[in-house]
């Protein structure tokens, strides 16, 4: 059942519709945070496949996370009632590699290719810099790959580079040569790193016009999301896109470049480090002459108070068109401000003001915590464990990211890509089999000597001269390789193996997976476990995925941004960075850790324009609210190793007092009278208007809890309780002390892992552990 022109234009403002309908070959939506962008463009799909102007095929949106593409795919096809087979919705990452697994044979690399993460790269650099010995110059893995990086967003290749490079200067000589090599060691993996899918795209189009003008054919209709976020390398790509060169074949008709629509805040660019470059949406008027502009005004996710906090402080980046977002829901609730001792007693506020939001009925995956870097997860995380709040953190150490998921991802990398000799040099050793470092090097140098791969030189290692044990622990392994290889063969009798199938095969045949069970450590009983988690996958994505391989699979793993963990119907409490919140909306929203040093974080305070984009990140942190906004601080937080006195956050004071409630810490009440912190009070006063009135009531900025510390420090280890003995059996009835009564249904795990499943009144099923749980029977 398709919904027609008019029911897609439905729930749209005039200004939405216009660019809903608008036809032409540019458009440039810019408006402020949850006026509708998102939204228009998913209607501005439909609108194209509905009315028959486009096929989905000839459609590509690009969005900023698989995730927003997904639900993007899911919307349109809600509209149109229809699946729509063939529509590209994706983001720049995903799209150019599925442009590159069809072409990459125009230039030297096979569909199967490796695309490595930054954790990847970074073992390549290194080992470079150590062949060098370039750390005595001063070149890190860090410095390095971050300049590295950065060429490669601004599309500088290493031969364009050392055109332009001095070499009388021998760091820069020295920078060349790491390059050259990381740029070398690459091509011979068959492998492109992250920042590679996009400027490779861009090259092959360059190269080879034939390619670009086909792609030029095929999209007819680009839309672009979050546009202020794209770099050099992106825009470059859309440009390659849109271009209307003319035809290759004189006998062909010209080619029209696809229309162009793109959408986006430059109040929300936050990704400047990065490379992105907010020039990209200002100067898009020129870019692309006769573009319509469409604005939009009226913001339909927050309350006017969040709003307004919004508003007051993106007010203060000069250099910007000033927008008025307005919203019709109304004022709302105050925001509610909080300062704690430490950023555990701030945790503690975050988990309790989460408890009463979930009493009153907000389900807790509609309630986020953001905070700007990742250390501040780990108190907030303590808490939540102790209250028992099921949560998640997206992005944190993520599961494709640990030693163990690693080490079997590169077996399965080493299947599909025999001249992936990173992903070998991970598995050689693993688990144990006696092949040691002087080995891996000796068939690295081989391999290079003989231009063959490094699974050929695995198979001739007899012919190094190495002792009988090695060399037959090394062409065992090979052949388990070679085994696994032919059944991801396509050429394969009964067409090629499910992607568990070889998972299977290569575990069981490793001993991978026995090697860590055999050991006591219970860290290793985890890892066991994660292992036995990706064989579920590869079984999952083979239900998902009927016809989808090896490289299928290896693609998808490598493309998960963090924001892709979340799942709507999890539960859960999300906790995040705030780069990583960007385009999400929340129910309620808690942002943590508004102090100097971590917003703005001390690495960009000093930098050009540093200040101004961490306020745009502050600015998205409020945008993402609906109806609830929280702001803690803390006024001391452990960093660095160390615990220093923290400062309230510049930006704070951006927000009219009138807009903030602050309140106390608990227990306040009863010692009134200490002395307040001195870091605050020497910011109170040299700080003009600091709090508006300069008033001293509870409502100004900030409630400073007097309280001496010891007395804190009592308050927290009471928290930390321990029922380490509490005997708990189905059938048994508890109290909890936020929860009520409930009855036990299940008890599972062992020792101190014990998790009761109970059944509360009130509160509805919940899982607790059972050792800290603040719960007693009766
Ligand atoms: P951001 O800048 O944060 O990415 P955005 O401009 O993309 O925000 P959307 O996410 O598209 O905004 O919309 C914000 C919220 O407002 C969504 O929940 C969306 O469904 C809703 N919304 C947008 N337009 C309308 C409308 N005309 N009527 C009702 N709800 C709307
Ligand atoms: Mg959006």
């Amino acid at each position: 059942q398709s919904a027609g022109q008019s029911d897609l234009l439905d729930g749209l403002n005039p200004e939405q519709r216009e660019a809903v309908e608008y036809r032409g070959p540019a458009l440039l939506i810019v408006a402020g945070a949850g006026s509708g962008k998102t939204r228009v463009l998913t209607h501005r799909v439909a609108s194209l496949i509905e009315s028959r102007e486009a096929w989905p095929s000839q459609i590509l949106a690009i969005t900023f996370t698989n995730k927003a593409a997904a639900e993007m795919r899911e919307r349109v096809e809600q509209l149109l009632g229809q699946a729509s087979q063939g529509m590209w919705i994706s983001t720049f990452h995903s799209a150019c590699v599925r442009i590159l697994r069809r072409e990459a044979e125009n230039f030297g690399f096979t569909k199967s290719f490796t695309i490595y993460d930054s954790a990847d790269s970074r073992v390549l650099i290194k080992r470079i810099i150590k062949e060098l010995q370039a750390d005595t110059f001063g070149f890190t893995v860090g410095s390095v790959s971050a300049k590295i990086s950065k060429l490669k967003n601004e599309l500088a290749d290493v031969e364009s580079y050392a055109r332009t490079a001095n070499f009388a200067d021998p760091q820069e000589a020295l920078f060349v040569e790491i390059f050259r090599q990381y740029t070398r060691s690459l091509q011979a993996a068959n492998a492109f790193d992250f920042d590679d899918l996009i400027s490779q795209t861009v090259f092959l189009f360059r190269a080879f016009p034939r390619v670009a003008e086909q792609y030029r054919r095929r999209f007819r209709h680009i839309l672009v999301d979050e546009y202020q976020d794209t770099n050099h390398a992106q825009y470059s790509l859309i440009h390659e896109l849109t271009l209307s060169p003319g035809s290759v074949d004189p006998g062909q008709p010209p080619v029209e470049g696809a229309s162009l629509t793109v959408v986006g805040d430059s109040d929300q660019s936050i990704y400047a480090f990065r490379g992105a470059d907010i020039r990209n949406i200002v100067e898009f008027e020129r870019d692309y002459p006769g573009a319509k502009v469409v604005l939009l005004e009226q913001n339909y996710r927050s309350t006017q108070n969040i709003l307004s906090a919004a508003n007051a402080v993106i007010s203060n980046n000069f250099d910007r068109k000033d927008k008025k977002l307005w919203t019709a829901i109304g004022d709302g609730d105050r925001i509610l401000g909080y300062t704690g001792y430490s950023g555990h007693d701030e945790a503690q506020f975050v988990a309790d003001e989460i408890a009463k939001l979930h009493d009153a009925g907000t389900a807790y995956k509609d309630i986020a915590v953001f905070y700007r870097t990742n250390a501040q997860t780990r108190a907030l995380e303590e808490i939540f464990i102790r209250s028992a709040l099921p949560y998640r953190v997206l992005g944190g150490t993520k599961f494709y990211e640990r030693a163990e998921i690693k080490d079997v991802m590169a077996y399965l990398i080493s299947v599909a890509n025999p001249q992936d000799a990173l992903a070998l040099r991970r598995i050689l050793n693993s688990p144990k089999r006696g092949i040691g470092p002087a080995t891996e090097t000796q068939l690295a140098s081989f391999a290079e000597a003989n231009e063959i791969s490094y699974r050929e030189a695995m198979r001739r290692a007899p012919s190094l001269g190495l002792g009988p044990k090695v060399t037959s622990a090394i062409l065992q392994l090979a052949g388990l390789l070679d085994e696994a290889s032919e059944l991801i063969d396509p050429e394969r009798e009964q067409g090629p193996a499910p992607v568990f199938d070889v998972l299977a095969l290569l575990l069981e045949k490793s001993g991978y997976l026995t090697a860590l069970r055999a050991k006591r450590d219970p860290q290793d009983e985890a890892r066991a476990e994660n292992v036995e988690e990706l064989l579920a996958v590869t079984k999952e994505f083979g239900k998902n995925n009927p016809d989808g391989g090896l490289i299928d699979f290896l693609t998808e793993v490598s493309l998960v941004a963090a924001v892709d963990d979340l799942d709507d119907s999890s539960g859960t409490v999300s906790l995040m960075t705030l780069h990583t919140a960007k385009g999400l909306e929340f129910e309620a929203v808690f942002l943590t850790g508004i102090e100097e040093d971590l917003l703005p974080h001390r690495m960009s305070a000093n930098e050009p324009g540093g200040p101004a984009e961490e306020r745009r990140l502050f600015y998205v942190g409020i945008t993402r609210a609906r109806k609830r906004l929280y702001l803690s601080l803390a006024m001391t937080r452990a960093q660095y190793g160390e615990t220093a006195v923290a400062m309230p956050s510049r930006y704070l004071q951006e927000i009219p007092a009138e807009l903030i409630e602050w309140v106390q810490s608990p227990g306040m009440a009863t010692s009134r009278g200490g002395t307040q912190p001195r870091a605050l009070n020497a910011n109170r006063s040299s700080r003009q208007g600091w709090g508006s009135t300069g008033s001293q009531s509870t409502s100004d900025f900030p409630a400073l809890p007097p309280r001496p510390k010891a007395e804190w420090a009592n308050t927290i280890t009471n928290k930390v309780r321990d029922n380490g003995d509490l005997e708990l059996a189905p059938g048994d009835r508890i109290r909890h002390s936020d929860f009520g009564e409930g009855r036990v249904n299940q008890v599972t795990g062992e020792g101190t892992k014990r998790v009761a499943h109970v059944l509360f009144e009130s509160a509805g099923a919940k899982k607790l552990l059972i050792k800290i749980a603040p719960i007693e029977k009766i």
